[in-house]
């Protein structure tokens, strides 16, 4: 109901961030489709969206709520954002050169971000997604400005950069060329195995300063991903993200997030996840239980009354508080992935040279939240 309200009053007027877009197709011409193809084992069923593939924009003002898949080409005034210095996060600055992500996880925090653009939380935030296309030049300004310090960047922070849009525009190479040399410390989190393609380049600047790579998986169950990430790499193929960086001496940790109730919850799903993490070679692991604010909220819940039904009271009485699940299934859920770290070798990791702990979505205040999140506007 609130998605179909948002999308009614959207609908048929220019966003107010449409001044920045790059100039659209001329009107007539057809609108080429991008190269983007379904990650390897995505769901093919007719129930999901197609997800062939992204359109450049028609010469119209994008409008909210509607099924067509869009790459948004804007040209940013600003790409380094400012994390408050009162926020818990562990980095105060960051860079996202995409808003909106294709790999569409239901759960996904940041789906709110996508209202702040006048587009909807749910569809919209999986196929209309915000390109800055200058977002490589523009950093390399901004790092060579004598104002900047060359303190740590964090990527992956807000939405994937290595979505799949990632493939045609290239924006993370040049970003981590421009850091690289700048010799400035940087951190990626990533589920998309595209990373890989700049293994070179994350080599090279880990040569000059402190870089460390993350890997997102909450679960390594098959069925659950295609549920639940339709437009991610497979878990499996992501462990073998860390794996390669593990070979190529830079090491790799795992989020394992985020872990959810009734789903992926249980001793067995936790001990399976674990060893295929441990057995990829991650320098650590950390877990997160899901934590469901504005926005996700809706989305998750509208894909659980359809999918799932018999869970609702489980996440009802587990999230009547709000956001977070009750501090004692959060340690009963550490205590289960603590024990199974321990049984797989995990508990004492070895950290190469460049490792620095982060994590994709880091506990906050709504007021840090919302301080962030006028940080990554536009
Ligand atoms: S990969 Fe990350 S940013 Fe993209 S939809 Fe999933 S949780 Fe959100």
């Amino acid at each position: 109901m609130l998605l179909d309200t948002i999308s009614k009053l959207c609908s048929n007027r220019v966003m107010r961030w449409e001044r920045q877009r790059v100039v659209p197709p001329k009107e007539g011409a057809s609108a080429p489709e991008l190269p983007l193809g379904l990650p390897e084992g995505a769901p093919s069923s007719s129930e999901q969206r197609p997800r062939a593939g992204l359109r450049l924009p028609e010469p119209v003002p994008i409008e909210a709520g509607t099924e067509e898949a869009y790459a948004i080409e804007i040209h940013a005034k600003s790409v380094l954002n400012r994390v408050p210095g009162e926020s818990q996060v562990p980095f105060r600055w960051t860079v996202n050169p995409y808003r909106g992500c294709t790999h569409a996880c239901i759960y996904c925090f940041a789906r709110r971000t996508h209202t702040y653009l006048d587009l909807d939380a749910g569809h919209d935030f999986d196929s209309k997604i915000v390109v800055k296309v200058n977002a490589g030049a523009l950093l390399r300004k901004e790092l060579a400005s004598p104002r900047w310090t060359g303190e740590p960047i964090a990527m992956g922070t807000n939405t994937d950069p290595y979505q799949r849009a990632e493939g045609r525009y290239r924006l993370m190479r040049e970003i981590i060329a421009a850091l690289r040399d700048r010799a400035n410390p940087f951190s990626i989190l990533t589920k998309g195995t595209l990373i890989l393609r700049d293994l070179d380049l994350i080599t090279e600047a880990a040569q000059r300063a402190r870089v460390s790579v993350a890997v997102s998986v909450g679960s390594v169950n098959e069925g659950l991903w295609r549920a639940v990430e339709p437009g991610a790499p497979s878990p499996l193929r992501r462990l073998d993200v860390v794996r390669r960086f593990a070979e190529a001496g830079i090491g790799c940790s795992v989020l394992m997030a985020p872990i959810l109730p009734g789903l992926s919850d249980s001793s067995a799903e936790i001990d399976r996840t674990v060893a295929a993490i441990a057995e990829a070679g991650a320098t650590s692991l950390t877990p997160i239980v899901l934590h469901l604010r504005p926005g996700a909220r809706e989305w998750y819940h509208g894909w659980l009354r359809s999918q799932r039904p018999e869970l609702l009271p489980l996440y009802e009485r587990l999230y009547r508080n709000g956001a977070y699940t009750p501090k004692s299934y959060q340690r009963e859920v550490a205590n289960l992935v603590e024990q199974a770290k321990r049984r797989h070798g995990l508990a004492h990791p070895q950290r190469p040279e460049n490792f620095r702990e982060q994590q994709h979505d880091p506990p906050q205040s709504d007021a840090d939240r919302d301080r962030e999140r006028q940080l990554t506007l536009l």
